[in-house]
């Protein structure tokens, strides 16, 4: 692997977020650290730290808002209003900022979308991304796909030095993957994770979201499907963001109704040690073999986050559920230096809320798509 050396160039950025909606209220149910008064000042290449002391070493970049499904939590069937394509990053741009990221701290990036695996140009991002050498040397690249194209691509990416990979599959059923996804897709996805599971690339760790009357009665049988494959099933509760604004409280699985449903078939027993995991491990009857549940709808994480995103247009957004965009357009094509893009990093990371509210009645829903946001 080749390193890439970092070095920061001076100037300083004055660029503010970009609101699309009313800050959400704190929630209460987060752990509050008493906030830590900015200081307003850093030096290139300072940790990325928030007012609350979280220090962030997780880069999440969405690569591009399209995708090769349609799943119904997450996009419409149609009229979705795709980025331009000059609208979004170039690998170059891309690159440019995990280089500055990873001189303050950033330790992993993530690569999501939409789907990752729908650039042209995903092998050669990896490898790029792959080369970046961190404060405390290499970065590490993960990526969340829906493992489509994957049987195909996998032995470049895993060439060019993709570390772990999370793919997601929410049912076993044919005909339901084709409801939910409005796609017939399923034996494309089962290709995707066999070709993972005879790789070697471990962990390896397959994402379901848990629905009501869709496949809540599934979940045994996706943890069962997910041990055959060597990989960890994990068990996410249905958030607010899909891009027809339909998700419903009432409706959603919990993580106590994912827990008992699991409990019906093995003994579960916490793992500890999260530390600023979304997911919380469970042992499967004494180990070693591990289900997660993310229950950031009752039970949030956000006292420990350590997460910051990168949209496939150049917005970096500190959480999920924000409001406010901090563009970084301007910078990567106006011909502005590392520092000034440093200091929007820290920007973004000192506007953090501690915690993003969704079972509170006042909680607003992003106006984007978690496929543009990038999960
Ligand atoms: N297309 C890739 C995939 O599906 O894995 C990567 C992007 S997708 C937005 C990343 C993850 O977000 C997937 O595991 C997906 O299940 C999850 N996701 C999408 N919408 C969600 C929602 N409304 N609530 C919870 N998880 C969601
Ligand atoms: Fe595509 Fe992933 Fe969203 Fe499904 S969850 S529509 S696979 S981006």
């Amino acid at each position: 692997m080749v390193a890439v050396p970092v070095i920061l160039r001076t100037g300083r950025a004055t660029l503010s977020p970009v609101s699309q909606a009313p800050a959400t209220r704190q929630d209460k149910s987060v752990p509050q650290a008493a906030p830590i008064a900015p200081s307003g000042h850093h030096h290139p290449g300072a940790p990325l730290v928030d007012r609350f002391g979280r220090v962030h070493r997780d880069l999440r970049i969405s690569l591009t808002d399209r995708c090769s499904l349609r799943c119904t939590y997450c996009m419409p069937e149609q009229g979705n209003e795709w980025l331009a394509r000059t609208s979004i990053l170039s690998t170059d741009e891309i690159v440019r900022v995990a280089t500055v990221a990873a001189a303050s701290g950033i330790t992993t990036f993530r690569l999501t979308g939409g789907e990752p695996l729908l650039r042209t140009d995903i092998i050669d991002v990896v490898r790029r991304l792959a080369a970046i050498e961190g404060a405390d040397g290499p970065v590490e690249i993960a990526m969340t796909t829906n493992g489509i194209r994957l049987d195909a691509v996998l032995p470049g990416l895993i060439e060019a030095g993709v570390n772990r990979l999370n793919i997601s599959i929410d049912t076993l059923d044919r005909d339901r993957f084709r409801a939910l996804t409005r796609r017939d897709r399923l034996d494309d996805v089962r290709a995707g994770i066999a070709a993972a599971a005879a790789s070697g690339l471990r962990p390896l760790k397959l994402n379901a979201v848990a629905m009501r009357g869709i496949n809540d009665d599934e979940l045994v049988d996706l943890v069962a499907f997910a041990l055959d494959h060597g990989a960890e099933m994990r068990f996410i509760e249905q958030m607010p963001l899909d891009a027809g604004h339909t998700w419903d409280r009432a409706r959603m699985v919990t993580r106590e109704e994912i827990l008992a449903a699991l409990s019906t078939r093995w003994h579960l027993e916490p793992v500890p040690g999260r530390g600023g995991a979304p997911a919380e491990r469970f042992l499967i009857d004494g180990g070693p073999a591990a289900v997660g549940v993310i229950a950031s709808v009752t039970a949030p994480f956000c006292g420990a986050c350590d997460r910051l995103r990168l949209t496939a247009d150049g917005q970096l957004r500190n959480c999920l559920f924000s409001n406010d965009e901090y563009d970084l357009m301007p910078l990567l094509r106006a011909g502005a230096d590392d520092v000034a893009i440093d200091a929007l990093l820290h920007e973004c990371i000192a506007g953090k809320l501690p915690g993003h509210a969704i079972d509170d009645p006042s909680f607003l829903q992003p106006a984007r798509g978690m496929n543009a946001i990038g999960g």
